[in-house]
Order: C-alpha cells, then structure tokens, then sequence
C-alpha cells in the first residue's frame, strides 16, 4: 500500500455495494476454500452473497474492517488495489466503513 491514507483495515470501503451481484467468482477463485454457504448461483455465474449492503465476509468491529476470509478471498478482491481509482471511487460512494450504505442503527463499527 503506497497511500497511507488509503488503510484498508481502517476502510472496507470496497467491500459494500447493495448490488447482490457486485461479487462475481471468476475462474481462478475454483481452487479457493469459500464456505459454500456465502456464495449462490444465478445465470450459470456464481457471487458471493451480500447482506444489508455489505460482504458477508466483513467484519465491522472497535473501528475496523476485517474480511473473514482475507487468504482465500476471491481474486476480483486480490486485483482491487488502495489507492487506485476504483478504490477513491468506492471510498466516495460508499464512505468509510460504508457509511454512506449501510443501516447504521445498532451497527458496531
Ligand atoms: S476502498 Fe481502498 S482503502 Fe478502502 S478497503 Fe478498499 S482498497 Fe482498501
Ligand atoms: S471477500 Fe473480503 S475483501 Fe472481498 S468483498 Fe468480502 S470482505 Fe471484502
């Protein structure tokens, strides 16, 4: 990580999105151990689940974001880079820690 403002952990920007689809696995994600049941199937694609705006995998907590499966997430994940223009893009759309996206009644972050 070059941008010392772009923290990923102290971000998780990028990990929401209210589009259910906004995860696709792509070929090379077949190898990695993702629990089956945070993933579903539609149109012969297969994305990982999104609830209430936000990655299954993410965990909001004492002012971070952590993703629960950091060494098998999928590789559209892998390529996402901090700093990069998708990366202030999500940041501005989404706010820190999603704020911007999520419900924030009774949220822990
Ligand atoms: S939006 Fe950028 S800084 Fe935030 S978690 Fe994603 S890659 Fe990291
Ligand atoms: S798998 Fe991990 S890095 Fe990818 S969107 Fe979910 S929480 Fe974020």
């Amino acid at each position: 990580m070059t941008d010392p403002t772009s923290d990923c952990v102290s971000c998780g920007a990028c990990c929401f999105s209210k589009n259910p689809r906004y995860l696709a696995l792509s070929p090379w994600d077949a190898s990695r151990p993702l629990p089956a049941g945070s993933l579903f199937a539609e149109g012969g694609q297969t994305f990982v689940t999104f609830d209430c705006g936000q990655c299954v995998h993410l965990q909001l907590g004492g002012g971070k974001a952590v993703c629960g499966v950091y060494e098998d997430r999928p590789e559209a994940c892998r390529a996402f880079r901090a700093g990069s223009f998708e990366c202030v893009k999500a940041r501005r759309a989404n706010g820190i820690m999603g704020e911007k996206v999520r419900d924030r009644e009774g949220e822990p972050a």
